[in-house]
């Protein structure tokens, strides 16, 4: 890392992270721009300066001179290459055979950045369509550039665009290896990049499951106009935690499942008043199952905009075993819990389906991660967990859980448990031998009552000569 980066650095916290050897490691980035000359090096140059570990490369395809053409076709090798994100640091504005492009690398987990522009312009969101959701962190995200004072604090540039569509905001001017500063949005997209790179690959390496990605960046935004979001800074700039705080974000147990999560609110129009946009404080988490032993989260969501649906029925999560999809906004009323547009249900529940599609114990599995996600997120506890049919008492939901609900809540109460209780110290009996472990470096003095696995005894044996 160049010197000069080094204020930026340590306040987005990568500094720790580098340290430590988060690097991006085995993620890989496309960027659509011809990388060996001009803007497109010096993108990749920001970049490289992050994420020095990333696997970087540009689609082959022929560029056109906005990148239009070339966009679904290069989306395409994306997905093909299982690129795990894309940025794109020359500005475009989305057509419809774009958005269609972005929709499917969105579906494969892809998470895309887009330099907001460098026209000093405030932008407005014209087209009305979810693409440019500033909420739809996952999805595509533009980015705006700040730089810090050296007196302390952030500011923004006076170039870098502004308004409803701006995402979140990034360093630019950042130094490359061979001392250029390079300057635009097209420096803070990279840069954002990286950082989002860093994280990625923490998450894979510790088997956090993609659907957490966006709730680590909610926690970890630092706002820097108003609270909130606001037009000049987005929703601010995503800061790396402390490496210790990502503990909380692992699963008790390894979750072979990739999950992708998405934001994919209906309406605010939708009829029936599904969406009626009433604010609510979120005091606890129903629990339903779908009833209909094929349909999909997928479809789940669509039927929700389905102009054959005539009822008022509605919810803020869906979930399968692939997909965990936000129908509506967690601080907005739903209809689910057959209680009345009083009811504490409807007005105070996260409302959750849970799908019975497929391989339904993959299903619920998503589930209970998520919702010990949400008890954290809320300041909840396993008690705050009801069936639809607490609230309603001749609705038998979730049917497929109801018969073993104790057992459902004691599941989900041990990972709550593991995630919020400090871990146990190594116990009496065992200290002497844990300690000379440490000496002959077998082990590295942490998780005392973690399960082990195969491959880590077989190593231990082999660390203590007992293999040769
Ligand atoms: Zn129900």
């Amino acid at each position: 890392m160049r010197k000069e980066n080094q204020q930026e650095f340590d306040i987005v916290n990568l500094t720790e992270w580098h340290k430590a050897g988060y690097k991006g490691k085995g993620i890989k980035v496309m960027s659509f721009e011809n990388l060996t000359k001009g803007h497109g090096k010096l993108t990749l140059d920001v970049f490289t300066e992050i994420a020095p570990e990333a696997e970087i490369f540009e689609p082959e395809i022929e560029y056109s001179k906005n990148g239009d053409k070339c966009f679904s076709e290069g989306i395409q090798q994306a997905i093909d290459n299982g690129v795990d994100l894309i940025f794109n640091a020359l500005h475009f504005t989305l057509d419809e055979e774009k958005k269609e492009a972005i929709q499917k690398a969105h579906d494969a987990g892809i998470i895309i950045l887009n330099a907001i522009g460098n026209q000093g312009e405030e932008r407005i969101d014209k087209s009305d369509n979810k693409y440019t959701d500033v909420r739809n962190f996952n999805n595509f995200t533009q980015v705006g550039a700040v730089a810090p004072r050296r007196s302390g604090g952030i500011y923004k540039l006076s170039y870098s665009n502004t308004g409803k569509i701006l995402s979140r905001v990034a360093f630019t001017n950042t130094y490359t290896a061979d001392g250029t500063k390079f300057t635009g949005t097209s420096s803070a997209t990279p840069f954002e990049a990286g950082v989002d790179v860093c994280l990625i690959g923490y998450m894979k390496e510790h088997e956090i499951p993609k659907s957490k990605f966006n709730e680590i960046l909610e926690d970890n935004m630092m706002d820097l106009g108003v609270e909130g979001r606001d037009d000049k800074y987005g929703e601010g700039m995503f800061v790396l935690p402390k490496l210790y705080e990502m503990d909380k974000y692992k699963g008790s147990d390894n979750m072979s499942q990739i999950i992708n999560y998405a934001e994919d609110n209906i309406p605010k129009s939708t009829p029936y008043n599904r969406r009626p946009a009433t604010k609510r404080i979120v005091k606890g988490i129903c629990i339903h199952n779908t009833a209909n032993p094929t349909s999909t989260a997928l479809n789940e969501r669509s039927w929700l905009t389905n102009t054959d649906n005539l009822a008022t029925a509605s919810y803020n999560y869906v979930i399968d075993a692939y997909n965990i999809i936000q129908c509506i906004p967690d601080d907005e009323v739903t209809w689910h819990a057959t209680d009345g547009s009083n009811g504490e249900g409807n007005v105070n529940y996260l409302s959750i389906e849970i799908c019975e599609s497929g391989n339904y114990v993959k299903n619920e599995k998503a589930a209970k991660h998520f919702i010990v996600s949400k008890l954290i997120k809320y300041g909840l506890t396993p008690n705050d967990i009801k069936p639809h049919k607490y609230f309603y008492s001749e609705k038998d939901c979730p049917r497929l859980i109801l018969p073993y609900w104790d057992q459902f809540i004691d599941e989900i109460t041990e990972m709550y448990n593991e995630q919020t209780q400090p871990k146990e110290e190594v116990s009496e009996w065992a200290k002497e031998s844990w300690q000379k472990a440490i000496d002959k470096d077998v082990n590295d003095g942490i998780g005392a009552k973690n399960n082990i696995t195969e491959e880590q005894l077989m190593v231990f044996f082999d660390r203590l000569g007992l293999l040769d």
